[in-house]
């Protein structure tokens, strides 16, 4: 037998009888985590699972590439020793609230604390969490003390201008029948059509419904916290915060077709400021690439809007999108907030967007919102302006007076 044959024996677990009884199960919301269960979602012993999907979200692909090209052993057991928390997030009473949190582990950065053992007894248990620390070293952070509107105080911003923060990197864990109650469905409807959208990749979608924890193939989250994270709870001192979206050729390439980028280190900028007040910032990283349409779509709409008659203009903004994407928007900012949750945020004393969807989300899931800022018009580029206008038209939060009569004459650069 040659050694691909040997391991390409392939069982599913689409079946009750794989699973091995001594698995614990998950109790969502259950206060004690070992009551509550460990996620596991281990692929080297299949009837170990309660949970369907795997770790590492959309890398799980580049995994099985790496062991396919004979560079990674199949079996390997991750070493966690040392790799626990620079701090501890929670417990929060928000962790236990009835479908509070549905879209990530709160124990997950507490696999070794809680369930040592059942790794102990073989089972293949990981952290869907990570905390880390780190220094930003960023230029629009520089420009801002070039410019006083902020001062290095050797402590949240270092002398050479840093600015120090703990990040914490959050995988995708989803509680099905909270997801469905969340969107107002049937949890069969929803295991149903995530399976046929997804090629019917995971079919216990649909065979396993005792299986009620799915870990998407889809990007995880980054928060970055500036300041103490334990003020992040205490809604009497003041938080500002940025629920950001990737757009990675702005946010990281400088692209000037949006704001992104101007409003995600504006953002920074003021969490900083905030931290340094005695305050608390946070600013999470949502992998929702071109509000979660995938920057193909992107880049089809960029074209479409600047090919259409009359150039790229404010008042066809979101009709291009909606053309090419049959959506305008398919981010379900609903989800957002557990990461807020995560934290035990009760009070956003001053929330950075622009976005009703988000703020509807925030404030309908409990949290209390007091300041909003937009952007200040000197940080959005000249292309950005159709983006801008059109997005103040349609009703998102502005401090400025809306004018939606000449939305046609707000144009945007031609293509070359
Ligand atoms: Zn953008």
């Amino acid at each position: 037998m040659d050694k691909f044959t040997k391991s390409s024996h392939v069982v599913l677990t689409s079946h009750r009888e794989h699973v091995f009884k001594e698995v614990p199960r998950i109790n969502w919301n259950e206060e004690d985590p070992k009551k509550r269960g460990p996620i596991i979602a281990t692929i080297s012993n299949k009837s170990h699972r309660n949970a369907i999907g795997t770790h590492s979200g959309s890398y799980t692909v580049y995994r099985a590439l790496s062991i396919a090209s004979g560079h990674f052993q199949k079996e390997h057991k991750p070493d966690l020793k040392d790799t626990h928390g620079t701090v501890r997030i929670g417990p929060h009473p928000s962790w236990f609230e009835k479908n509070r949190i549905v879209t990530m582990d709160p124990w997950g950065a507490e696999i070794n604390e809680h369930f040592s053992d059942q790794i102990d007894k073989g089972l293949d248990i990981r952290p869907s969490v990570a905390i880390t620390q780190a220094r930003l070293k960023i230029p629009e952070i520089q420009e801002a003390i070039a410019k006083k509107r902020l001062t290095p105080d050797g402590n949240i911003i270092s002398k050479e201008g840093d600015i120090k923060i703990t990040k914490v990197a959050i995988e995708p864990v989803w509680f099905l029948p909270g997801i469905a109650e969340r969107l107002k469905i049937d949890e069969g409807e929803l295991r149903k059509i995530l399976f046929q959208e997804t090629g019917g990749m995971f079919p216990e979608l649909v065979t396993r419904p005792d299986l009620k924890v799915l870990l998407p193939p889809i990007g995880s989250n980054t928060a970055y916290i500036f300041g103490d994270p334990k003020n992040l709870s205490n809604p009497n001192i003041e938080l500002t915060c940025r629920v950001h979206d990737e757009c990675n050729g702005s946010d990281v390439f400088g692209s000037d077709i949006c704001t992104c980028r101007p409003y995600l280190m504006w953002g920074i900028e003021d969490a900083a400021r905030t931290a340094q007040k005695g305050g608390a910032g946070i600013v999470i990283y949502f992998r929702k690439e071109g509000r979660a349409l995938g920057e193909v779509t992107k880049f089809l709409v960029y074209n479409a809007r600047k090919r259409q008659e009359g150039g790229d203009t404010a008042d066809k903004y979101f009709y291009r999108t909606e053309c090419v994407a049959g959506v305008v928007d398919a981010r379900f900012q609903e989800f957002m907030p557990d990461h807020l949750h995560y934290f035990g945020i009760k009070k956003i004393h001053n929330l950075h967007s622009m976005s009703n969807m988000k703020y509807d989300a925030i404030v309908n899931s409990g949290i209390e919102v007091g300041n909003r800022l937009s952007i200040p018009k000197e940080l959005v580029p000249d292309d950005a302006q159709v983006e801008i206008e059109a997005k103040k038209a349609a009703g998102y939060f502005t401090d400025d007076k809306v004018d939606d009569t000449n939305l046609d004459k707000v144009k945007g650069r031609d293509l070359d």
